[in-house]
């Protein structure tokens, strides 16, 4: 489970979320921890959006 916390994070910093759909963010590089999710394991994608949406990392791929 991802912890709260993790939302806590500063949106205004660069940071890693994962697009498999878990909704998995992380302040620095990492894998998708989450076992129910297609990413799990896989890279996170880095983001640097400013309104919590993670525009820029979801364009990325697509
Ligand atoms: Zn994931
Ligand atoms: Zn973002």
């Amino acid at each position: 489970m991802l912890s709260s916390c993790m939302k806590r994070l500063n949106r205004f910093m660069k940071h890693y979320i994962c697009t498999g759909g878990c909704e998995g963010l992380s302040d620095k590089p990492g894998v998708c921890n989450t076992k129910t999710c297609p990413k799990h394991g896989k890279p996170l994608t880095e983001c640097d959006c400013k309104d919590g949406k993670h525009t820029t990392a979801l364009k990325k791929t697509g």
